[in-house]
């Protein structure tokens, strides 16, 4: 009997200037095969279904449990994790491309330094100095801290700014991902103390002002972070800061 495949057409690049390229491998089905298992299977035979050899796919990853955020690419068209993909999910030929927001910088991998800069311009953390014993921190009602829970879930992998309209080549639009961070370290007892500074870092240039309602970031987060609600709260207050700095003069 015929061994059962996987057909997985993969985009390439083989650097961030290169011109993209496609190449299809058929791969031996094994039972709960997700796609970093395809990508391992052609890096240990890296020959097309033509029968021509080639180089193994570069891609990101690390924690394979949809932790680190960084296996995020196109698969059949969609955003979602190649270490959750499973293939039998998914309609063959699988398609494997890069996300078509951030730069490549070859095959799959991609540079999502964008996302990182703006997290370092909202401020996304708590500046406490840990160098000494601070003791307890302030104490946070158990309602705040489910909703802080599922806020830091988090993991960075960019699937709500690929998809996302408003993110493209003529905006600076920082992304859902970056005004939940805020809503997040704003709503911490310490973190508050920084709140207007992050709030009006969301403001102006690929602010928050920018978001266009599309509603795709909430759809594309494999950890369902209420993006819109983050998006929602921030924008609130952001418009109270305007007013209250217009008022007050
Ligand atoms: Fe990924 Fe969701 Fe975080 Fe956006 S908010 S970067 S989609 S985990």
């Amino acid at each position: 009997m015929a061994e059962k495949q996987v057909i997985v057409r993969v985009k390439r690049q083989v650097s961030s200037q290169g011109s993209p390229y496609w190449e299809e491998f058929a791969l031996r089905w094994r039972p709960s095969m997700n796609i970093i298992i395809c990508l391992r299977d052609i890096a240990e035979n890296p020959v097309t279904r033509d029968g021509r050899k080639t180089t193994p796919i570069t891609y990101d990853s690390n924690c394979l449990e949809e932790v680190c955020g960084s296996c995020a690419m196109l698969i059949n068209g969609r955003a979602g994790m190649a270490c959750s993909a499973l293939v039998d999910r998914l309609e063959q030929p699988i398609r494997l491309e890069p996300f078509s927001k951030f730069p490549v910088v070859r095959d799959l991998a991609v540079d999502r330094q964008f996302m990182f800069e703006s997290l370092k311009r909202v401020k996304a953390w708590i500046p406490i100095d840990g160098s000494y014993d601070l003791g307890e921190g302030p104490r946070m009602a158990s309602e705040v801290q489910e909703k802080a829970y599922r806020l830091s879930t988090c993991i960075s992998c960019g699937s709500c700014l690929e998809v996302c309209p408003q993110v493209n080549g003529k905006s600076q639009f920082m992304g859902a991902a970056i005004f939940s961070q805020v809503r997040l370290f704003n709503m911490h007892p310490t973190g508050k103390m920084q709140a207007s500074e992050r709030i009006r870092a969301s403001m102006g240039r690929g602010g928050i002002e920018d978001c266009a309602n599309a509603q795709n970031c909430v759809k594309a987060c494999p950890k369902e972070i209420p993006l819109t609600e983050s998006l929602a709260e921030i924008n609130r207050a952001a418009w109270k800061q305007a007013l209250l700095g217009w008022l007050i003069g």
